[in-house]
């Protein structure tokens, strides 16, 4: 692998050489007023992010697993039910959380390249009587298959239906990538972590919290002590961390949140727009199709591209890999072999994403695809080509 070339995985994402510098700073002490001066600013950063009204952020040590765990183990008890739909890895690997922390969970299946089914929510939560269900998770942006979920129309479904249950949302791979609206779709949790769109390494899970979900906390009895919000809401207000904080880390936040909000956060999600929309028109010339059913679910930050019959999609990830140095995403679980994924969340210019394509160019023809080199290039040209002006301008990632 080499190290000159960008990253194309769906996260960890490239860090720009800004926030490598801003990473690295000394050993200060956490218990002292400088930790504070760093800390305070993150808080009303995040909630811009993620276009909060009220409620609370958290910081954890830890990945964006630890951002479900934190989100399900502050807010329920052992044997609570909680719907979710899966329809993609990740989704499945919150399900299995949510069972493994002795959750009973009904589980709504889509097509892997399908939203969550706003309606099948709405289904189960009126056939919910009783209002059992204490939670409905669902992942805005599924890593695995390239698709977007319609996070306002679960909100929808839960007011149609008028359940009380909480709307936990994961959102790795989307926020500060995608336009996220916390507050006006009623999210109650929203998960994320650093190394996405963030663009800073892995180690930061990220935690939104609504009114709703602090009052839930407060009768919650899963086990947790690492993850414990109370223990973050007796310490932060004052400038202060459970336990050692990771500083660097927090430091970089800081920096990454100056970075977005610099470019304009309706900017960096219009870049994340045209970028996918020069690699969709690259898979379109090469005549494949995406495993996203539709342009509605499409994915600003993943593509995921199914190969043609016959072939392997982790062949093009491990040839790219081995040949030419650069890293694609494989497929995962139900789609494995099948596709291959080309990451282009966070830090990217048109440049960037144009190497991709070309590598991946030449990776299906060696491997004997039906692909005319060049013909992915030259969409993805001419797409950036129309549409690059005002926001190269703002943009960072030079
Ligand atoms: C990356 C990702 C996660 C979390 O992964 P970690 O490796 O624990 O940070 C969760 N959900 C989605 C949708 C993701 O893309």
């Amino acid at each position: 692998m080499s190290s000159q070339n960008p990253v194309f995985i769906p996260g960890p994402t490239n860090i720009p050489e800004r926030l490598r510098h801003a990473v690295n700073v000394p050993t200060i002490d956490h218990r002292s007023a400088s930790f504070g001066e760093i800390f305070a600013p993150l808080f009303p950063g995040v909630k811009r992010v993620l276009k909060m009204r009220e409620g609370e952020v958290f910081f954890f040590p830890a990945t964006g697993t630890a951002g479900w765990e934190a989100a399900v183990s502050n807010t329920l008890s052992p044997g609570d039910k909680v719907l979710a739909c899966r329809h993609g890895m990740f989704s499945h690997r919150w399900i299995d959380l949510c069972q493994r922390h002795g959750l009973d969970v009904q589980v709504l299946t889509a097509p892997w390249g399908a939203g969550a089914p706003a309606a099948d929510f709405q289904a189960a939560l009126e056939a919910d009587k009783d209002h059992e269900i204490k939670a409905v998770l669902v992942t805005h942006n599924e890593t695995a298959t390239g698709v977007r979920s319609d996070i306002g129309a679960v909100r929808k479904a839960l007011d149609a239906a008028g359940h009380p249950a909480l709307l936990m949302v994961d959102g790795v791979s989307s926020i500060a990538s995608m336009d996220f609206r916390m507050g006006e779709w009623g999210v109650d949790l929203a998960v994320t972590g650093s190394q996405k769109g963030f663009m800073l390494p892995a180690g930061l899970a990220i935690v939104g919290v609504s009114p709703k979900a602090l009052a839930a906390m407060e009768t919650a009895k899963l086990p947790r002590t690492f993850l414990d919000f109370r223990d973050m809401l007796n310490t932060n207000p004052k400038g202060g961390f459970p336990y050692t904080p990771p500083v660097g880390l927090l430091y970089g936040l800081g920096v990454a949140l100056s970075m977005i909000e610099e470019e304009g956060l309706e900017n960096v999600f219009a870049r994340h727009y045209r970028i996918a929309e020069g690699i969709r028109q690259a898979v379109g010339a090469w005549g494949l199709s995406l495993c996203a059913q539709s342009p509605d679910v499409y994915s600003d930050t993943v593509s995921a591209v199914m190969v043609p019959s016959g072939f392997d999609g982790t062949k093009v990830v491990t040839l790219a890999a081995e040949k030419y140095g650069t890293a694609f995403g494989v497929g995962l679980g139900d789609v494995a072999g099948k596709l291959f994924r080309i990451g282009h969340l966070g830090s990217l210019t048109d440049v960037m994403a144009l190497s991709g394509v070309a590598c991946a160019e030449m990776c299906m023809a060696d491997l004997g695809m039906p692909i005319k080199l060049g013909s992915g290039v030259a969409a993805a040209q001419e797409h950036y080509r129309a549409t690059a002006g005002a926001a190269a301008e703002t943009s960072h990632a030079a």
